[in-house]
């Protein structure tokens, strides 16, 4: 098949688009480079079945192609915030051109939402069903209420155009080319101890996440991808629960070093707690997370001692 991935050059993106190689599809990557490198595909280059075009989702957008992922959007909580009039426009113009397209040359069609849809979440875990808890006005409503617009407008497509659309929400990933000035906080860590300086912890670090490695996630929305029973949307993330106070006493047990925790003021409207439910996915994908949270930390501080 021929696949077009938006954000492709990204963290996710990049892996999503060796994957995508190794199973023999031909691959266009389309990347503004706002928060996306050169050097995340620069080894997919010589390979004849991918392509690399700039373009800014924003703008319509014409490829004959068999699938799309729209990943295309900043997703560290600073990079959004930067223009948060553009982060909207993302969203939302980046599914409706991923949407026109998909109806035009009827490509099956793939949106990166995001647990965020779930806001400071009042239910614990947080099913697909939970319609969240979000503030519409505050600093992070750019990035949650444009995930929950584009998703409204890949099910209104799927309704009223008969769309073939897939929705994961990606709960916090980690993992190799996060970009080490993301901002994000597994590789604020990482980076921070291997640089020998404290770790910057929000807030008293009692807030939790649950993470995700990248390899496990990829192929989550392969699964969801490749089968007809289910459009979504479904949670892909690791349920395993940990405070910021946790991840940070085990990133200084891995890394080593003289390095040692602060806190820092918390980010307003920052979620108190998040953790997937994944019984859809289990059941539906037959998917389920398998790389712990060491392991996969350690492959990440493996790829960030190359970069730092
Ligand atoms: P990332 O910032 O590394 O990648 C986003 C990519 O989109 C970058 O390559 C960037 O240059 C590109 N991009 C941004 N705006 C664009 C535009 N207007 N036009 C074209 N390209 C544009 O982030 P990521 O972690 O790889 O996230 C990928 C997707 O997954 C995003 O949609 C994000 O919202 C979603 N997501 C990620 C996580 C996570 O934990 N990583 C969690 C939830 C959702
Ligand atoms: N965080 C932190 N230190 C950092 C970066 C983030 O304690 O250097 C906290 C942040 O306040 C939040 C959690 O870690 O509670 C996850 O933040 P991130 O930006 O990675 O993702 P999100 O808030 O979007 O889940």
């Amino acid at each position: 098949m021929r696949v077009l991935v938006t954000g492709g050059a990204g963290f996710l993106g990049s892996h999503l688009c060796d994957r995508l190689l190794e199973q023999g599809h031909e691959v266009i990557c389309l990347d503004n480079f706002f928060t996306g490198r050169k050097s995340n595909i620069a080894h997919l280059l010589p390979n004849p079945n991918f392509e690399l075009v700039r373009h800014d989702v924003i703008d319509p957008f014409k490829f004959e192609v068999d699938q799309i992922y729209n990943l295309a959007c900043p997703a560290s909580p600073p990079h959004y915030q930067f223009n948060p009039i553009k982060t909207t426009k993302t969203s939302v113009m980046g599914a409706i051109n991923s949407l026109g397209l998909a109806k035009r040359v009827r490509a099956r069609v793939f949106q990166a939402s995001t647990s965020e849809v779930y806001g400071d979440p009042a239910v614990h875990p947080q099913p697909e069903g939970y319609w969240g808890n979000v503030n519409p006005i505050g600093l992070r409503s750019c990035y949650d209420e444009g995930k929950r617009c584009a998703e409204t407008l890949f099910f209104d497509y799927h309704r009223e155009n008969d769309v073939d659309i897939r929705v994961v929400r990606i709960f916090n990933t980690y993992g190799p080319r996060m970009h080490p000035n993301d901002g994000r906080v597994v590789s604020n860590f990482i980076v921070q101890a291997l640089r020998g300086e404290d770790l910057t912890v929000y807030g008293d670090g009692s807030q939790t996440r649950s993470f995700c490695y990248v390899d496990d996630l990829i192929e989550g929305f392969l699964r969801l991808m490749a089968q007809t029973a289910t459009v979504g949307p479904v949670n892909i993330g690791n349920p395993g629960e940990f405070t910021m106070l946790e991840l940070a006493e085990q990133t200084l047990k891995l890394v080593g070093g003289p390095s040692k925790i602060k806190h820092l003021p918390l980010p307003a409207d920052d979620p108190k707690q998040r953790r997937p439910d994944i019984t859809l996915a289990q059941k539906h994908l037959d998917w389920t997370p398998a790389v712990p949270l060491e392991e996969g930390l350690k492959r990440t501080i493996a790829y960030f001692r190359t970069q730092v």
